[in-house]
């Protein structure tokens, strides 16, 4: 690990964000692939992640709402893109004028749609996630009225409850949903015969080769994290983000000295206390507190102590020798080393995705690679 002059910064791999769609893209067979960019690229930056997955063979790009595809656009990107989420009032008008096609499931969306003038509408059929989608028996009519309005209906689509689910009572659902998907895009398509037949998110492209239709939808894979929580490299993934930051303090404690808020923590012998200047409000959440690890100089270093809101606390040992300015890696790889996106999402109860996006806009994206 090089020195950075950032307080924290964030290198994004590019190398490895193509390497994981040449992947998915290899996997999806004769589907397209669309990598999903919402949310700022799962917090890795919408416009690097959209432009290196679309040079790896992703052709379609997936977005959240009407802002996130004019972000895309005026970053250049020309592919075609997909406003997944629900889209309203003057939103609409947007999307249209970026180019994105939208998401409608409702006589409304569609009145709406078809007035701004959106190149392509995506119904949306509700098989068991119970959000955003109309029910199988409302396709029908919903498609008709399609037709009836002259409304570009360019694909059909439906989404997972439980496709990252191989076990457990939840293990069959997703070939349910897809039982129903299948009947009901079948109606539709006889009325647009073009669409695009789409339901795989990223687990049920690389679990479930029938969800995989005309194109796949795949957010968390392309950013190196298995949506499984298990290790990406059995799925052959590589981790596209890492968090470095450095030591700013160093500070020499006694036995039975406490540190940080709460007095958490207690020295269990005389120690080197170091002082990372990220917290929660850089994503780092307080539930890592006396639970995660980081590296520094290529070996694990326990997080002792409260996380405050900008800094934490690490005990680098009593035979240490770094000092200030020493790298410390809290999400990614040192030498042999390495702190995952799921290590710490299972340590505070949550999933890879929620860790990745949730890393703050104050610490800068690098891209690299
Ligand atoms: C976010 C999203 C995806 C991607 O899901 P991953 O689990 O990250 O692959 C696919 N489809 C829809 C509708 C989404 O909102």
């Amino acid at each position: 690990m090089t020195a950075t002059p950032e307080r924290a910064h964030a290198p994004v791999d590019l190398g490895a964000l193509r390497h994981n769609v040449r992947v998915l893209a290899n996997t999806a067979g004769r589907a397209r692939l669309m990598a999903v960019v919402k949310a700022g690229g799962y917090g890795h930056g919408a416009v690097p992640a959209a432009r290196a997955a679309v040079e790896a063979g992703a052709s379609w790009l997936g977005v959240h709402t009407a802002g996130e595809a004019e972000e895309l656009r005026a970053g250049g990107v020309d592919a075609p893109v997909l406003v997944l989420g629900p889209v309203t009032g003057g939103e609409w008008a947007r999307a249209a004028g970026a180019g994105a096609e939208v998401v409608v499931w409702s006589q409304d969306g569609l009145a709406a749609a078809v007035a701004a003038g959106v190149p392509g509408l995506h119904i949306k059929i509700d098989t068991g996630m119970g959000r955003l989608g109309i029910h199988p028996s409302g396709a029908p009519a919903l498609a008709d009225a399609a037709v009836a309005a002259g409304a570009p209906v360019t694909g059909v689509m439906t989404h997972f409850a439980t496709a990252d689910e191989t076990e457990g009572p939840n293990a069959g659902f997703m070939r349910e949903q897809l039982t129903r998907f299948r009947s009901t895009a079948r109606q539709v398509r006889e009325r647009f015969p073009g669409a695009l037949v789409h339901a795989a998110n990223s687990a049920a492209t690389l679990r479930e080769p029938d969800a995989r239709l005309d194109m796949v939808r795949c957010g968390i894979a392309v950013y190196g994290c298995s949506p499984f929580g298990d290790a990406a490299a059995a799925h052959d993934l590589r981790a596209v983000m890492s968090v470095v930051s450095t030591i700013a303090s160093v500070k020499v404690v006694h036995s039975r000295d406490s540190v940080g808020y709460g007095r958490t923590w207690r020295a269990a012998r005389g120690t080197r206390i170091g002082l990372v200047p990220v917290g929660y409000a850089d994503g780092y959440a307080r539930a890592l507190g006396n639970r995660a690890h980081v590296l520094v100089a290529g070996r694990r270093v326990p997080v002792v102590g409260t996380i405050s809101m900008d800094q934490l606390t690490v005990d680098l040992g009593p035979e240490s020798t770094e000092t200030v300015g020493e790298p410390v890696v809290l999400l990614g790889a040192d030498g042999d080393e390495r702190v995952t996106a799921e290590e710490l999402a299972g340590l505070r109860g949550t999933i890879g995705y929620e860790v990745v996006c949730g890393i703050g806009a104050r610490i800068p994206r690098v891209p690299v690679g």
